[in-house]
């Protein structure tokens, strides 16, 4: 401190982390502070006198033109602010120079490294570039607000705009009129349950669906598997979502022909079948009447096992109604724990496996009744199936805010974690190598029809050790508990 009590400056020059250079007009070093000789990798004292361009023969710098600029900004009142690339030290500078009474002071820090981050950082941008404008699926990222602030190639071709440049900025609720959207199940797609609208508006992280767009002219149709998923800046910071488009028109047309031919064939069978098992019920009554034992007792057996043909083409007709988006649901208030007893008096008889059921009393569902049966009826029959030695089954239900959760657990085989959520697909058998009867379409149709009714499916098991099958459905009204 001087006596006047002023701090002392040069103290404070020595200590700021940025580099400090005073030059005359001449472009003789005057001063530098500490922070400066590391910098520039000279010692203060070697320069002091100096010139810049006898301490730096082969600089690359223009100097001309540098001090034209300082001079040009300090004119319009400005700081001359640059960065600049110095080749005798293979850096690069950022420099704010004042010019002040034919002396200039330089103010400069080093930032190779932050220049070389922003080079990668554009290589690899310039590289996504690339990719993204090559690759046949359709990429497209809105803003918090549902704006396109970046969209491929093929996005702009699959959505029907004409060019990349008309689909940027544009909300995607401006996709070109021709089009009418619908869901997988060809029901129309309001724009709140979009993919990017559920995941902009929060309410849900991603999404993973199939939409079909329908000209609406040329009722050419183009299905399009999406992904959507939010994109954060920070963990914390959500900023707009991504959405990938996944042209899957062909294998939907191929899936089509396969569900056509399915839908065919099952109709073609039903009908004889149906009378097929009239006339074994007729022949069962005669042969029972003629006291001809033997006959009864093939006949049962034909007539068992057309039974089990009808329940198979019972389930490929769902199967074709689900995907042409004609699963009727006839919804109404019932009572489930009735519900439940039905099912168990249906399938005790049939079964060693001893059923218990745990129920609140007038619980009331409001759901279609017939469909709910088929669901706990393959529930119950899987268990069944998947457990040997008739080990126990337990049917319970519990209500969690507006809806009520059954579950149906067996001890059988359980299911690998692997097969979780594989198994409520078509088609999709787990125990693939062991004889079980089935095609795996059970769960599937189960999984559709809950879901339909805005409920869930879903499973725990244990390998070796059973499974529990729960699934939700919208509550009636809130009642008292009743244990049987
Ligand atoms: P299916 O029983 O006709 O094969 P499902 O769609 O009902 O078809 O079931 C799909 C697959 O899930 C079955 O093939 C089986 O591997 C597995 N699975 C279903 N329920 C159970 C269960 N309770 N325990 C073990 N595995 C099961």
């Amino acid at each position: 401190m001087d006596p006047l009590n002023l701090p002392d400056y040069s103290e404070i020059l020595e200590s700021i982390q940025d580099g400090l250079v005073v030059v005359d007009e001449k472009l003789r070093y005057l001063y530098l502070n500490k922070q400066a000789e590391k910098l520039i990798h000279k010692p203060s004292k070697t320069l002091i006198g100096k010139k810049f361009t006898d301490a730096f023969p082969n600089h690359n710098l223009n100097i001309s033109g540098l001090i034209k600029k300082v001079k040009k900004s300090w004119k319009e009142k400005k700081v001359a602010t640059l960065e600049i690339y110095f080749k005798p030290l293979n850096k690069w500078y950022s420099l704010i120079i004042y010019p002040l009474n034919n002396k200039f002071s330089i103010i400069f820090r080093d930032i190779t490294q932050e220049k070389n981050l922003r080079k990668d950082l554009q290589n690899s941008k310039e590289l996504l570039d690339v990719i993204f404008k090559h690759v046949s699926d359709g990429i497209v990222i809105q803003s918090p607000t549902g704006k396109i602030i970046y969209a491929n190639e093929a996005a702009a071709v699959m959505s029907g705009f004409a060019t990349v440049d008309s689909m940027v900025d544009a909300p995607l609720s401006t996709l070109p009129s021709h089009y009418d959207i619908f869901n997988e199940y060809k029901k129309p797609l309001s724009w709140k349950d979009s993919p990017g609208e559920l995941v902009l508006k929060g309410k849900k992280e991603s999404v993973d669906t199939v939409l079909c767009f329908v000209h609406k002219k040329t009722k050419e149709e183009i299905w399009i598997d999406i992904k959507t998923a939010q994109i954060y800046s920070n963990p914390l910071q959500k900023s707009g979502a991504v959405s990938i488009f996944h042209d899957i028109t062909v294998l939907k047309r191929l899936e089509q022909q396969k569900d056509n031919f399915i839908s065919l064939i099952s109709h073609e069978l039903k009908t004889p079948l149906t009378s097929i098992k009239v006339f074994l019920q007729l022949l069962q009554k005669q042969s029972t009447k003629s006291n001809q034992p033997a006959i009864t007792n093939i006949v049962t057996k034909v007539s068992n096992n057309t039974e089990k043909l009808i329940k198979l083409i019972q389930s490929l007709l769902d199967v074709s109604r689900i995907q042409e988006g004609k699963l009727v649901l006839q919804k109404k208030s019932f009572s489930l724990p009735s519900l439940l007893n039905e099912v168990r008096e249906d399938i005790q008889p049939i079964t060693n496996h001893p059923i218990s059921i745990t129920v609140k009393k007038d619980t009331i569902v409001f759901a279609d009744r017939e469909r709910i049966l088929q669901v706990l009826i393959n529930l119950l029959t899987n268990s069944i199936k998947y457990s040997k030695d008739s080990k126990k089954i337990i049917i319970n239900s519990i209500e969690k805010n507006n809806e009520v959760i059954i579950s149906v657990k067996d001890f059988g085989s359980g299911i690998p974690r692997k097969d979780k959520y594989e198994i409520f697909k078509r088609f999709y058998q787990s125990h693939k190598h062991a004889t079980f009867p089935g095609l795996g379409l059970g769960l599937y149709i189960s999984s559709e029809i809950v879901t339909q009714h805005g409920g869930k499916i879903w499973v725990e098991s244990k390998k070796g050790k059973g499974s529990i099958f729960y699934f939700s459905l919208p509550l009636k009204k809130k009642s008292t508990l009743h244990t049987r």
